[in-house]
């Protein structure tokens, strides 16, 4: 077997009925699939647990399974594998990483750290385990607010590393809050002027938008959340017809949970290029999912001091939104 771009290359005889191979190892193997929301729907279909990356933690640490297969990025399974260090983790593609987790680099966010002390750090769940080493409290898109409105008034937050998420925690909060000059190059690809233009043509549909979009995007939304907040939105709001502006992967659930409604996906600044749509997260495929869970490959293995630092921020993040009922 071979790894040597990130996957296992083996290309799975003609007649092997993928989705069907899935799932019978899944059963004899004890393993079971997380996948995101940004997933294609096929994988969707097939998961045991879909969810945004709080859910997905959530779940990681709870369930009786001997092996998680992680139909995500990277730093999900890498906080899969800190979270339940006894499991195997796989992730079908290393290749699969995030462009927010890798605009916050170790060394520069440590001496960011050293040159603002006595802050609190607050970084979100898309970041390195080395990144989470060096975070007193993990967030993510679901609970960052109220991670910081759990702190006391007058605590002073280093935030990292998404600035847009940042930005509209300090506006919401106004909390002493400085933040990481980060970014993802998904969210902040949809183009206000696209976006405006469908609105006109449909004045009757909402805008709903994630955090991490940049503030023009924010300012035209009607409802700002988490992915499974947008979810849960058009689930419960009355309106027919919503412009999505966040990875199109959750329309799949969207139209699911309400099939008499109309999604369309908020375009990119560039209209040639697909760009709303996270390449990293589509790097998966069901045929890098049966190679995977057949060879048991590749498997997620970090440093035992390395995930014991990483997994105490993670565990706050858990333990909080327990208490706030998250
Ligand atoms: S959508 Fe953005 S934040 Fe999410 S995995 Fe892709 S690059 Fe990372």
């Amino acid at each position: 077997m071979l790894i040597t771009k990130g996957f296992v290359e083996n290309e799975p005889d003609k007649s092997v009925d993928l989705v069907s191979e899935i799932m019978k190892m899944k059963k004899d193997k004890n393993a079971i699939i997380l996948a995101h929301y940004y997933q294609t729907s096929d994988i969707q279909d097939i998961a045991d647990f879909i969810g945004d990356s709080l859910a997905l933690s959530q779940k990681a640490e709870a369930n009786d399974a001997d092996i998680i297969l992680f139909a995500g990025v990277n730093f999900m399974a890498e906080t899969a594998k800190i979270l339940a260090p006894q499991k195997k983790v796989l992730l079908p593609d290393l290749m699969a990483g995030c462009s927010l987790a890798d605009s916050c680099n170790p060394t520069e966010f440590k001496k960011f750290i050293d040159d603002n002390p006595g802050r609190t750090v607050i970084s979100y769940v898309n970041t390195t385990a080395e990144i989470k080493a060096l975070t007193d409290i993990i967030c993510t898109s679901s609970n960052a607010l109220k991670i910081v409105e759990s702190l006391p008034e007058g605590e002073k937050i280093i935030f990292a590393p998404d600035r847009n998420l940042g930005n509209y925690i300090k506006n919401q909060t106004d909390r002493d809050m400085l933040i990481w000059d980060g970014a993802c190059h998904v969210h902040e690809e949809f183009s206000l002027e696209a976006i405006v233009k469908l609105k006109k043509e449909n004045p009757e549909a909402k805008i709903i938008v994630h955090p991490e979009c940049e503030l023009p995007v924010r300012l035209v939304a009607d409802f700002i959340g988490s992915t499974a907040a947008l979810l849960k939105y058009t689930r419960e709001d009355y309106a027919g017809i919503y412009i999505i502006a966040t990875e199109p992967g959750i329309i799949h659930q969207m139209k699911k949970s309400s099939p008499d409604k109309i999604f369309i996906p908020a375009p990119a600044k560039d209209s040639t290029c697909g760009c709303s749509e996270c390449n990293f997260m589509k790097l998966i495929t069901l045929k890098k999912i049966y190679n995977t869970l057949k060879f048991e490959q590749p498997e997620i293995r970090l440093d035992k001091e390395l995930m014991d630092r990483a997994r105490k921020p993670i565990r706050r993040m858990l333990d909080i939104s327990q208490k706030l009922g998250l």
